[in-house]
């Protein structure tokens, strides 16, 4: 059994004060292979205190000197690169090759735009000619804390814990108590960078205790949340006491908009993008809105795509989709696939229940319904598992009219060959992000979201911003 039990506080691995734990289970087999220690106030309270320490002498460091970590930090991230993959894939179930592709590089890409995004950024910025004794200062917010699910972990960690380095913060990181190592991992990769002690911290938790006690204390500035709707709300009330800034990336439920004129791999594409990571993404596209005159050819598209999905281990080489990631999401997805069936949706693919080859796992079968309505519970709800719901549209308002029937607006996707049709869409999706013709977001265009999505923006320049505070001075000398 793997032994989480030291938090990194200080510069140092501390033996944790708390002395619950959680049990890992690899999700594939339902097998219990660690134990994590779950922090509480005490622990909070010493990485508050030692970032606290750490944050007059970091702030004011010269931004190159913060570059220069950050490269160090890629150079060992991209050394342990595979030992990053596995600890992913053991954690939270990805394929191991979806951990190595996709899962571990993401924080080398990110660490890379942030790089990029540094280049011509300015902490001191003129006003105008109109005032030039003007002075824009764009300065650490201070000591941050950081909240992090289990579906993209380093993903997640990494659009949070670079940028807040890069502008001089210090900061607590709590990740997913689903997902430790990855963090612990990334613990040891920040301190062989040289990052000085009390800089970056890092505590083992739940939601519960070290979460909510983040999320309270009184000397942390910020909290960046990355989680479901339901914790991110209860994140902004813990929050308002102590007039913190809050950053929330919440959950989704991403309308994939095909049109009559879209490409021919365009329903395929779809399916396999709401299938991927197990449909554990917030920005998956997990209603397909199709119009009604080439509606039928695709849901019988996707009734073949869904059945040549392979479900498999997380430790099988291969391109198959994994396990979800515990028994009670596993429950959850069982649960609203049920629903689905009983409120009238014509299931195409999957089903309830395991996929044959499986007794024992968190495998769910790759799942197609048709003929949803979005008042039904599997158009309104984020299900976090491999289950597509397809929706027939008439004509282009009736598009919108339904892809912006949700609270939620992460991202939304539109397939079609008319480009000033791609572009009216564009501006009337209601969604921080719209993705276009299979065609992924350029290198530093912000990841976030508007109402019960969140509003925060991760990644290139207004992920640097997040975490500074504007100061507006005059008579600069
Ligand atoms: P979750 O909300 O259960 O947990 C997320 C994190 O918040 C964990 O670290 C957890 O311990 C902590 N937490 C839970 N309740 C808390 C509370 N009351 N106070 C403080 N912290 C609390 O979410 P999850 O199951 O780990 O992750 C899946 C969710 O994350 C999905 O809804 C998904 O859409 C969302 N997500 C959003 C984005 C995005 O960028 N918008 C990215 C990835 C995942």
């Amino acid at each position: 059994m793997r032994e989480l039990r030291e938090f990194y506080i200080g510069g140092r691995w501390i033996a944790a004060n708390s002395k619950a734990e959680n049990v890992l289970v690899d999700p594939s087999t339902e097998h219990p292979w660690g134990v994590v220690a779950l922090g509480d106030e005490r622990d909070v309270n010493a990485a508050v205190a030692a970032a606290t320490a750490a944050f007059p002498v970091w702030s004011a460091t010269d931004p190159g000197e913060r570059v220069a970590v950050i490269e160090r930090m890629h150079e060992i991230y991209a050394r342990r690169g595979e030992d990053m993959a596995r600890a992913i894939s053991a954690e939270m179930g990805a394929p191991i090759e979806l951990a190595r592709t996709r899962q571990a590089p993401a924080a080398l890409r990110h660490m890379k735009n942030f790089l990029m995004a540094m280049e011509d950024f300015e902490f001191v910025r003129p006003l105008g000619p109109h005032a030039p004794d003007d002075r824009i200062l764009m300065q650490p917010i201070g000591v941050v804390g950081m909240i992090t699910p289990w579906n993209w972990p380093m993903s997640q960690v990494a659009l949070k814990v670079v940028p807040a380095l890069l502008t001089g913060c210090t900061m607590v990181l709590k990740p997913s108590e689903f997902a430790p190592l990855s963090s612990a991992l990334l613990a040891e990769i920040i301190d062989e960078a040289g990052v000085p002690a009390g800089v970056f911290n890092l505590v083992q938790g739940d939601g519960a205790t070290a979460g909510a006690r983040l999320v309270e204390h009184p000397d942390i500035a910020m909290i960046s949340f990355t989680g479901s709707t339901r914790a991110g709300a209860s994140v902004l009330r813990g929050s308002a006491e102590t007039f913190k800034r809050v950053a929330l990336e919440l959950g989704g439920k991403g309308a994939n908009l095909v049109f009559a004129d879209a490409d021919e791999d365009a329903v395929e594409r779809g399916v396999r993008a709401c299938f991927m990571n197990s449909g554990q993404s917030c920005n998956a596209p997990t209603r397909m809105l199709v119009e009604r005159t080439v509606y039928e050819d695709a849901v019988e598209k996707a009734r073949q795509v869904a059945g040549s999905v392979c479900v498999g281990p997380s430790g099988e080489e291969g391109p198959h989709i994994g396990p979800v990631v515990s028994a009670r999401q596993y429950e959850r997805v069982q649960s609203l696939i049920e629903t689905g069936i009983a409120e009238g949706a014509r299931l195409v693919a999957g089903g309830p229940g395991r996929p044959s080859d499986f007794n024992c796992g968190f495998y769910v079968k790759p799942t197609v319904f048709a003929d949803v309505t979005n008042d039904m519970t599997i158009a309104r709800e984020e299900i976090f598992g491999p289950v597509l719901s397809i929706i027939p549209f008439e004509d282009e308002e009736d598009a919108v009219r339904i892809a912006n029937d949700t609270p939620y607006g992460l991202t939304n996707y539109v397939q079609s060959g008319d480009g000033e049709r791609r572009n009216r869409l564009a501006r009337r999706l209601r969604s921080g992000m719209v993705e276009m013709n299979g065609q992924p977001r350029g290198a530093g265009s912000p990841f976030g979201g508007v109402g019960h999505s969140g509003g925060g923006r991760e990644g290139g320049v207004p992920g640097l911003e997040e975490y500074l505070v504007v100061k507006s001075v005059s008579g600069w000398g």
